[in-house]
């Protein structure tokens, strides 16, 4: 399976970030399978970097193959969502950015992307999903998809032309404003709505 994840898809934390363009496509990179860390197990925090953030949101897993997917039916090619972080190695990637080089280091480190268990679609609106973080019982992001400036179904439209999704394949679709570095001994807990969704700690 592989994760592909939007970059730059909420305008307010585009600009927590200073980048104030708008993108005129989504921006993708992907994480590598050795990313995912699942049943809420502690996140280690790895000692190349000393400053490691968290990213929350929205996941999507692929339920049919597909290419060259257009957004309109798109809605067929998925079946469930889930909440993840995409951890991310700001310094490294702060370095990587500012010589132009590519980020895989940074976004697809092992572990660097903590999934919790995937809910029916059905029972959402997907462009219209409320999410949220806490860190040490404070909120410190909140979320909800009908700001994405693109939205899931345009997403896979663009995805599947370059590369062909397959079943289990997770779409990570971009953060809110509010990212932050998390230290020894951090408790994080996501949520869907009302749904908690990720709860672990930072070892
Ligand atoms: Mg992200």
């Amino acid at each position: 399976m592989k994760i592909i994840a939007v970059g730059w898809n909420y305008a307010e934390h585009n600009r927590e970030l200073n980048r104030i363009s708008i993108p005129d496509h989504p921006v993708i990179f992907m994480k590598p399978e050795t990313a995912l860390l699942k049943d809420n197990k502690p996140f280690f925090l790895p000692d190349f970097s000393n400053r490691i953030e968290y990213e929350t949101e929205i996941i999507v897993r692929i339920s049919k193959m597909g290419k060259n997917i257009s957004a309109k039916f798109a809605d067929r090619y998925y079946d469930a969502i889930g909440l993840g972080i995409d951890f991310t190695a700001r310094d490294l990637q702060n370095e990587f950015k500012s010589k132009g080089a590519p980020w895989e280091i940074c976004k697809g480190f092992d572990n660097s992307a903590p999934i919790s268990e995937f809910l029916p679609k059905e029972n959402f609106n997907i462009d219209n999903l409320s999410f949220s973080l806490k860190l040490n019982d404070t909120l410190v992001q909140k979320g909800n998809t009908h700001d994405m400036i693109f939205k899931v179904n345009e997403i896979i439209e663009y995805i599947s032309k370059f590369f062909t999704l397959k079943t289990g394949d997770i779409i990570f679709t971009g953060t809110p404003v509010g990212v932050g570095p998390v230290k020894i001994g951090d408790h994080l807990e996501g949520f869907i709505e009302n749904n908690k969704m990720l709860d672990f700690y930072v070892s």
